[in-house]
């Protein structure tokens, strides 16, 4: 039978190193790593008949992310940009409203927010965790709300696979009634004050886009302890369809649902989140070893109320202490056929968002001039690591 369509293989983490014209197979930054099992999941859903965004598939794979989160509801969606608009949705977010996050995360954090009319403020990150700074968040909500002008939501951000200082927050915003919408899309998996990355948040978003620890080949899911809130994420995700026989709706709503294709490989996936932690923590460590003692060289930190799952490694460099620039880095890497990008710029310093509300962002900012994330794959293999560190060492030689 000759196959109906037929793809290059892009580059497998899992594959062995293809030859090239250099003897050099390209590493990225975080490519998927399958399992293996996602084309039994696959066979048996197309089986099944199951292949729409609703049914058994989807329920399957919102439940099992329930027993890896803990969370007791949660509605499986398209991407983890859709579990953060309808947690924008669902938390009643209106035209004018300021919703609060940290400056230094991807524009996905903040982008349906400022689709609905809502202003973004935006704040800066601590040193010991690059992620959102409750002393800030402090000062700042007390300063809100003495001009009555609380955020309608505060969007803290786990980075990188390592959580906020989410117990702290939550408790923080409590105080005035804010709620908490906790953008985990980089951090399924990681655990913060003994729970998992987003427990304690009103509302957490979780992705499986092809970059994520583990992935749906493109998914998301939001989760909550609030029934209600997971029921009219769910509702709107399907067109905000009212019981009649007939169509008939009060609102609109979108059309988000996840797959059961999708949710097919989520599943498979799911399975193999605890060794894809553990790969991407002795991937840290290879590093932490590898780049040992080169001067001006810093590795993003571990703060004591959690465990990150290293989904990125990140590193910094300074130049002052002698390191070689992040960019002069990047691009050796890249001549050397190796991706690493730099730290997410911070949203503050984004051309779109000239002139938001900022507090602070000199954390941000020095995090996103000095910070690579070197690739970090679950299936990176100990002789590709050895290439990128050894072209690293090769830049403090000179
Ligand atoms: C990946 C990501 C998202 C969005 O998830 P998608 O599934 O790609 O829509 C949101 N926030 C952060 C911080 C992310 O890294």
């Amino acid at each position: 039978m000759t196959p109906l369509l037929a793809f290059p293989r892009p580059a497998r983490a899992e594959s062995p190193p293809a030859a090239s014209l250099h003897g050099t197979e390209r590493i990225l930054l975080s490519p998927p790593h399958l399992t293996g099992g996602e084309l039994a999941a696959l066979g048996a859903t197309l089986d099944s008949g199951w292949v729409a965004p609703a049914g058994p598939v989807p329920e399957a794979f919102a439940e099992a992310i329930g027993t890896v989160t803990g969370f007791p509801f949660v509605a499986p969606l398209a991407s983890g940009t859709a579990a953060l608009h309808l947690g924008y949705r669902v938390l009643g977010l209106e035209r004018g409203e300021e919703v609060w996050t940290a400056s230094l995360t991807y524009i996905a954090t903040i982008a349906p927010a400022v689709q609905m009319g809502a202003t973004p403020r935006f704040l800066d990150v601590t040193p010991g965790s690059w992620t959102l700074d409750p002393d800030l968040l402090e000062r700042e909500l007390a300063r809100a709300a003495r001009r009555r002008a609380l955020p309608r939501a505060v969007v803290p951000v786990d980075l990188f696979g390592q959580s906020c200082e989410l117990d702290t927050i939550t408790a923080l915003c409590d105080r005035w009634g804010v709620p908490v919408l906790c953008d985990s899309a980089e951090s399924l998996g990681a655990v913060q004050h003994g729970k998992h990355a987003g427990r304690g948040a009103r509302l957490a978003a979780f992705s499986f886009n092809g970059n994520k620890i583990v992935t749906a080949g493109g998914g998301g899911a939001l989760a909550s302890e609030d029934k209600a809130l997971i029921d009219a994420a769910r509702h709107l995700a399907a067109q905000a369809k009212e019981p009649a026989p007939h169509y008939q709706h009060a609102t609109t709503g979108f059309s988000y649902g996840l797959s059961s294709i999708l949710a097919a490989v989520g599943l498979a996936q799911l399975a193999a989140l605890p060794a894809r932690v553990a790969a991407r923590r002795a991937i840290f460590e290879r590093y932490q070893a590898g780049l040992a003692g080169l001067p001006g060289l810093g590795f993003m930190p571990e703060p004591g109320w959690g465990r990150s799952t290293r989904w990125l490694t990140a590193i910094t460099l300074d130049p002052k202490s002698g390191a070689p620039g992040r960019e002069a880095a990047r691009r050796a890497l890249a001549a050397a056929g190796i991706e690493a990008r730099p730290v997410w710029k911070p949203l503050h310093r984004q051309p779109v968002f000239r002139g938001a509300p900022r507090v602070g962002g000199a954390v941000a900012a020095r995090l996103f001039a000095t910070g690579l994330c070197l690739p970090s794959g679950s299936g990176l293999t100990p002789a590709q690591q050895h290439r990128v560190i050894g072209v690293l060492r090769g830049l403090w030689r000179g």
